[in-house]
């Protein structure tokens, strides 16, 4: 009996090496200069400047110049002020924006904001219908077709295709007019509140995001599904782009917001990394 246990320690250790051997290499193909290299990283945030696409009534983005040039002392310098409502471009609301108990901006957990992403597109008909209304089946069509259902923990992303429109704002959100009049002048697609219930309660997702002004459509006016998803501390990414750039699924999502104490959104700068 002695043997045959001799035996099987000895396989048992053999493996064990053969297995830290294996980690080891894993290890190095996974270093950063690699994985760099297999990855493609897409950008999903606008630029700011001047036409940067604010919600009607919001202080728009502005860049002040504080010194360009060349100083006495012989080297250059180069240093701006910029000041900007926290929601316009691409942003992030903060649950604290529509649920009177939520999480500011700063203390929206990274888990929230870094993860596993999908994509539905539902262009094709949103294209067709500024008013469009992302509703239930067009979730469900999307796990049909993809033979998954939308993953819990999931960072979802809505591609409307509106994006395209940017920065032009009579195409991209139906007017060009300032000011709390102007708000019944907007249409764009949004997400319907039975959709976003759907996604809270059956999918329990971690993040959303679209590439309209709003996750709520242009003619909204209580704002369901910001209350419904904002009220669950699900943080909503709102004027993304290049969503036609990504996959259906088989991403990640990394969404830095600037981290204002206290703050109801903030400008946020969204990648995603395509394995
Ligand atoms: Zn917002």
């Amino acid at each position: 009996m002695i043997k045959p246990l001799f035996f099987i320690l000895l396989f048992q250790l053999s493996l064990f090496s053969c297995d830290e051997k294996h980690s080891s290499s894993k290890d190095f193909n996974r270093s950063p200069h690699k994985s760099t290299l297999e990855r493609k990283l897409v950008d999903l945030s606008h630029t700011y400047s001047h036409e940067t696409v604010y919600w009607v009534t919001a202080k728009e983005f502005k860049l002040d110049t504080v010194f360009n040039g060349h100083t006495d002392k012989g080297f250059y310098y180069s240093a701006n002020n910029f000041s900007t409502a926290e929601h316009g471009g691409t942003h992030i609301d903060a649950p604290i924006h529509f649920a009177e108990k939520g999480q500011t901006v700063d203390e929206i957990p990274l888990n929230k904001l870094i993860g596993q992403a999908i994509k539905i597109d539902i262009s094709s008909r949103a294209l067709n219908n500024p008013d469009y209304l992302i509703n239930i089946d067009d979730l469900i069509e999307w796990e049909t077709k993809e033979k998954t259902k939308i993953p819990k923990g999931s960072i979802v992303l809505l591609q409307t295709g509106f994006s395209q429109y940017y920065p032009d704002k009579i195409k991209y959100m139906g007017t060009d007019e300032r000011g709390e009049l102007a708000v019944k002048e907007l249409h764009f697609p949004g997400l319907s509140a039975e959709a976003a219930k759907w996604l809270v309660e059956q999918r329990s997702i971690n993040a959303i995001g679209i590439d309209t002004p709003s996750i709520d459509y242009g003619q909204s006016e209580y704002f369901e599904s910001h209350v419904i998803l904002l009220s669950q501390n699900i943080p909503v990414f709102e004027n993304l782009t290049n969503l036609h750039k990504l996959p259906n699924y088989g991403f990640e999502i990394i969404a830095l917001p600037m981290k204002i104490k206290g703050g109801t959104g903030a400008p946020l700068r969204i990648v995603a990394i395509i394995e």
